[in-house]
């Protein structure tokens, strides 16, 4: 049997904490299983090299980046490897490129295109316990490259989908998905099993427990996920493919998630001419800008107002593509202090009133949403990033999660 797991970055945070998954990883093997572990950089790690590049630059070089956050994953690799060989185990760490991890030319957000596993069956051949770092892989041109913030869970299931591995455990510091984040909801409620389909919104929408990416090559590959906790034994939750037929239509509503990492763009004075959305769009498009939310006014004398969310770390690249429209834009700002909080469930597809019941409960407790975006499973809305967690509370509430 043949089990990716990954320790995250709280799982690893101190040397007790990387002993302790050492211990774990230790009774898997006894148990005979074959393992391919995946760990993260050490809590903390992976932010405070961040704020080391920007100590010199506001906008450092994306392959250097690239250099410096893949490190943290390989400390944590060698340091387990080292533990496990300690206690008299066959362990071999691995970066991202000696696992064969083969990714496209995008610098801090490369996607997987490939993995030549050629390394990993000779060394699981072995009988080596394989310690992969995480968050990483290597382009065409031999350059190290990283998959995104939380990239790690991506590494695991495409190293689980390369190798038909029997299962991919996520070990975090929370024991599986909840209803909604337990540290803001603590009524949130443990669910059993989860489709891929409501995960991948979820974590669209700012759940971290798994990166969404993880999520959708999951769903593509069909590699079963269980998430669980480093700390305890508990069962966890399994992220699998719904069938038709399946008991769970019932459940209309079953998460809340919140995005504290969004800001708004607020474009006044655009000319309105055909093509003006396109070309806008596309140059953001181009510098891979996520652009969420769009929200475009009525035009009055030939001059529209046009509005838009996007990731708060795009920010300074969206201001640069902006800058270069200024003889069609009259005015911008930028508005950091924004959240989306987002109501997801299957359910909603056969159900009229989700949504008007989340503008009431918005309204009774004076939260303004500033903008709103809806689809087929999904409820999202921009709101005053103070009143987030509140926000969250009273969704949770109002679609009785906690019972
Ligand atoms: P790791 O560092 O192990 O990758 P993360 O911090 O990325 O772990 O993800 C785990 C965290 O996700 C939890 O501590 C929890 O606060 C948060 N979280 C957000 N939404 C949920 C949810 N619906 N269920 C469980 N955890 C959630
Ligand atoms: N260390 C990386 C991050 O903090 C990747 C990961 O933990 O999955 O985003
Ligand atoms: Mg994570």
């Amino acid at each position: 049997m043949l089990v990716v797991q990954k320790y995250g970055g709280t799982s690893v945070g101190n040397l007790e904490r990387i002993q302790n998954v050492a211990n774990r990883v230790a009774k898997a093997k006894e148990e005979g299983k074959n393992l391919v572990v995946v760990v993260s950089a050490m809590s903390g790690e992976t932010n405070k090299l961040i704020e080391y590049a920007h100590y010199f630059s506001k906008n450092p070089s994306k392959r250097e980046m690239d250099m410096l956050l893949s490190s943290g994953e390989r400390v944590t690799a060698a340091l387990l490897a080292i533990a496990l060989q300690e206690m008299g185990h066959k362990a071999i760490a691995l970066t991202g490129r000696q696992a064969g991890i083969k990714t496209d030319t995008s610098h801090t957000f490369a996607r997987i295109e490939k993995i030549d596993t050629s390394r990993l069956d000779k060394e699981l051949g072995a009988g080596n316990i394989v310690i992969v770092a995480g968050f990483q892989g290597i382009n065409e041109n031999g350059e190290v490259t990283t998959l995104g913030r939380g990239g790690s869970d991506l590494s695991a299931v495409a190293l689980a989908g390369a190798l038909k591995a029997d299962a991919c455990e996520i070990y975090s510091d929370v024991d599986g998905i909840y209803t909604t984040d337990p540290r803001i909801e603590p009524k949130a409620k443990k669910l059993e099993f989860i489709s891929y389909e409501e995960m991948l919104e979820l974590s669209s929408l700012g759940a971290k427990v798994l990166q969404n990416r993880s999520v959708e090559l999951a769903k593509k590959m069909g590699v079963k996920i269980v998430a669980r906790s480093s700390f305890s034994d508990d069962e966890g939750t399994v992220i699998y493919e719904k069938n038709e037929g399946d008991n769970m239509e019932e459940v209309l509503v079953s998460g809340v998630a919140l995005d504290k990492n969004q800001a708004r763009v607020s474009l006044r004075g655009v000319t309105d001419r055909p093509g003006i959305a396109a070309e806008i769009f596309s140059k953001l498009a181009d510098e891979n800008i996520n652009v969420d939310m769009i929200i475009q006014n009525a035009s009055n004398d030939g001059k529209t107002n046009l509005g838009f969310t996007i990731p708060q770390n795009q920010l300074e690249d969206a201001k640069r593509v902006i800058e270069n429209f200024d003889h069609d834009i009259e005015t911008s700002d930028y508005d950091e202090n924004v959240a989306k909080v987002s109501v997801v469930g299957v359910g909603m597809k056969s159900h009229s009133g989700v949504a008007a019941t989340a503008f009431n409960a918005m309204a009774k407790n004076n939260i303004n949403i500033e903008m709103i975006s809806t689809s087929e499973i999904k409820i999202s809305m921009i709101i005053d990033e103070k009143f987030s967690e509140l926000a969250v509370r009273v969704l949770h509430e109002v679609y009785e999660l906690d019972k």
